[in-house]
């Protein structure tokens, strides 16, 4: 009967935590002698290579990129993928130099967005085998969500609105564009000529069944 007394880590106090008050570290679980799989891993029940096109905002022949579900608490959360089922250590040479070449421009693209200081690109792949990258977008002048819980972050601020988010998917997918591919993302426009089908509520945090999008917490957790 020890008591866990693992002193609390430095992060805890940094300005950018997201957290206050009585915590402790949790008691560390035995390692698991063989891992179980990721999803996807033998391909045959991977989630981005059963998903088509039109689920993605922007696509070309090689490379497609996504949103969440719905909105979430940072102005942009987008991820990359290629085609293939392929994951990050195993790109052939044209795929990695290529997946640079995108990586930049989609930074590119989400910084462009009015509001948005940083993006912050990452690449975890405990969940999925699919090779995904994440970026997410730092609103700008929110020092204190500056830096590596940010992901946090997307989970506990209030929810950018649809109408906000819909615009500006569909500005990153034609920036894109641009370069190549095509865009799927359409400008919310045409749903705000129909009130009624379209509500945007004023406040959307709790959402009224309590479910967020899946996120990268859920993704990630998903295997644990
Ligand atoms: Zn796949």
């Amino acid at each position: 009967m020890s008591e866990n007394t693992t002193p609390m880590p430095d992060f805890t106090r940094w300005p950018s935590f997201p957290f206050e008050g009585d915590m402790r570290v949790k008691k560390l679980a035995p390692p698991v002698e063989v891992e179980p799989p990721r999803s996807g891993e033998d391909g045959s029940d991977c989630v981005a290579c059963g998903t088509p096109d039109e689920g993605y905002i922007w696509v070309s022949e090689r490379w497609r990129v996504r949103a969440m579900d719905r909105p979430t608490g940072l102005p942009m959360v987008l991820i990359l993928e290629c085609r293939s089922h392929l994951d990050l250590g195993d790109l052939p040479n044209l795929l990695a130099a290529e997946l640079g070449v995108m990586t930049v421009r989609l930074e590119r693209a989400i910084r462009s967005l009015d509001g948005v200081a940083r993006v912050h690109v990452n690449r975890w792949g405990d969940g999925s085998a699919h090779l995904h990258m994440w970026f997410l977008a730092r609103p700008y002048g929110r020092l204190q969500l500056r830096g590596t819980f940010l992901s946090l972050w997307d989970d506990i601020l209030p929810v950018v609105p649809e109408s906000q988010w819909r615009e500006s998917l569909a500005l990153v997918a034609a920036w894109l564009a641009d370069f190549g591919g095509k865009a799927n993302a359409e400008p919310a426009h045409i749903e705000w000529e129909s009130p009624g089908t379209f509500a945007v509520p004023d406040s959307v945090d709790p959402e009224p069944d309590g479910r967020r999008p899946t996120t990268l917490g859920d993704v990630e957790a998903a295997e644990s």
